[in-house]
C-alpha cells in the first residue's frame, strides 16, 4: 500500500487529506507521526512556492512522498492582499495572528471601499523521492462582508460572502463548502493526477 506524508502538524487538515487519500488506498501520514523536522519556513511570494518548499523539504527530510497545501484570501481591491500573509495578517512579530485580529485588520482596512471582490486560493504540491513534483490549485470567489455571519468554518469565513448562496463560507456546511472551496477544487485536481 501506498504512503504519503502531508507537510502539516494540522490535524484537521491531515484528517481532511486522509479522507480523500484512503479512497485511493493510499496511507496518510503527517508531521505528527514524525519527530525532528523543523519548523518549516514559509518564506515564497506565492501559495505555490510556498507549498512546493513545504513538499520539498519534508520529502528530503524523510525520503517519502510529501503533500503540502499553502492557502490564503485574497483582496482585489488590497492589490491582493492579505495573499500569503492570511495567517500573519495582523501579527507584529511574525508567527501567526489570531483569527479575530486577522478579520478585524481586513475590515478596517476595507473601511469606504465599495469593491469588495476577494477569492480564497489554495496551491497543493506533491514531491517525490525522484525529484518529481506536481502541483494544483484551486479559487474560491466571493465578496468581503461589513460584518461577521456565521458559526461554522475558521479563518475569513465568517466575511467571505458567496453572492450565488446568499450566505458566507462559515453559513455553509463543511460538505457545501468542500464542495466549491479552493481546498476541495485544488484536492480534486490533484486526485485526477494520482
Ligand atoms: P494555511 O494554508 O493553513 O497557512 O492558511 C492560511 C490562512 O488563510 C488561514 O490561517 C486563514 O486565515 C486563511 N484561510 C485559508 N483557507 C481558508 C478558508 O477556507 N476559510 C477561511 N480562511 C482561510
Amino acid at each position: 500500500m501506498k504512503q504519503v506524508i502531508v507537510a502539516t502538524k494540522n490535524a484537521g487538515k491531515a484528517k481532511e487529506f486522509e479522507h480523500i487519500f484512503n479512497q485511493y488506498n493510499v496511507v496518510v501520514k503527517s508531521l505528527l507521526d514524525f519527530e525532528g523536522i523543523e519548523e518549516i519556513v514559509e518564506d515564497g511570494q506565492t501559495f505555490e512556492e510556498n507549498a512546493l518548499i513545504k513538499a520539498k523539504t519534508v520529502c528530503m527530510a524523510l525520503n517519502m512522498d510529501a503533500l503540502a497545501d499553502d492557502s490564503g484570501l485574497c483582496v482585489l481591491s488590497l492589490n491582493g492582499e492579505p495573499g500569503v500573509m492570511s495567517a500573519r495578517y495582523a501579527s507584529i512579530d511574525d508567527n501567526n495572528a489570531s483569527d479575530k485580529a486577522n478579520r478585524d485588520l481586513l475590515l478596517k482596512n476595507m473601511e469606504g471601499i465599495t469593491d469588495r471582490r476577494a477569492y480564497f486560493a489554495c496551491a497543493i504540491a506533491l514531491t517525490m523521492p525522484d525529484g518529481t513534483s506536481y502541483e494544483t490549485e484551486g479559487k474560491f470567489w466571493g465578496e468581503i462582508g461589513f460584518k461577521e455571519i456565521g458559526e461554522n468554518g475558521f479563518g475569513y469565513d465568517n466575511l467571505f460572502f458567496v453572492p450565488e448562496y446568499n450566505m458566507t463560507s462559515a453559513q455553509m456546511s463543511p460538505e457545501q463548502k468542500n464542495s466549491m472551496s479552493h481546498r476541495g477544487k485544488a484536492l480534486r485536481e490533484l486526485t485526477k493526477l494520482l
